[in-house]
């Protein structure tokens, strides 16, 4: 069976990131484009960051049982992971990155065992996640508040990862993750 990689952790963390630089070294591994009901932002792509659908759309989906997992993230927000997504990677040969919260991490990882790597992000102190919020520029005064509530939330979830990464240094998280990537291909 294939491995995959899923990088978890609360809204700012950093994630995103580190999962676009391991994109960018190494090619066998494909980005899990998920669905969402949420605005999309304006640096986003349809299709490339996520799938953007209405409520109506991800319900039906829902109903026709298309999601290997699905959440409502934020309330009124909901967020899936696409079997056709994964079908789409696999018929491809390469492996998929999952970037997704927490509660749908747990799922991804029922789904995919020992054949899975799961890393949890964390900033350094619930501060710093404020403060990088507040830097995108992404969220309202309210959905900032949610952002953070939920963060204190997944925190907790940290010690049902293989690995943390705390990240204070951008550039020193990718370079764990990769070698996270590169100790886990090596295992049988
Ligand atoms: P954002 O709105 O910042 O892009 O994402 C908010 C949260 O939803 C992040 O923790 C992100 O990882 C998570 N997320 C993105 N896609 C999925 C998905 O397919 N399933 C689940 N459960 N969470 C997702």
């Amino acid at each position: 069976m294939r491995k995959h990689f899923l990088f978890c952790g609360p809204s700012g963390s950093g994630k995103t990131s580190i999962v676009h630089y391991l994109l960018s070294q190494f090619s066998f591994m494909r980005f899990s484009v998920s669905a969402t009901t949420r605005p999309k932002r304006h640096n986003e792509e349809d299709g490339k960051d996520y799938y953007f659908l209405s409520v109506e759309e991800f319900k039906k989906k829902i109903e026709e049982d298309a999601f290997i997992e699905w959440e409502q993230v934020y309330e009124g927000r909901y967020y899936g992971t696409l079997r056709s997504e994964i079908k789409r990677i696999e018929d491809i040969n390469c492996s998929v990155v999952f970037d997704v919260d927490v509660e749908g991490g747990m799922n991804i990882k029922k789904c995919f065992g020992d054949n899975l790597l799961s890393v949890f992000i964390r900033p350094p102190s619930v501060e710093d996640l404020r403060l990088r919020l507040i830097a995108r520029s992404t969220e309202t005064p309210e959905s900032l508040q949610k952002r953070l509530e939920k963060s204190v939330f997944e925190l907790g979830y940290e010690k049902n990862f293989d690995n943390v990464i705390i990240n204070s240094d951008l550039e020193e998280s990718c370079k764990k993750a990769k070698m996270l990537v590169e100790t886990f291909l090596r295992k049988a």
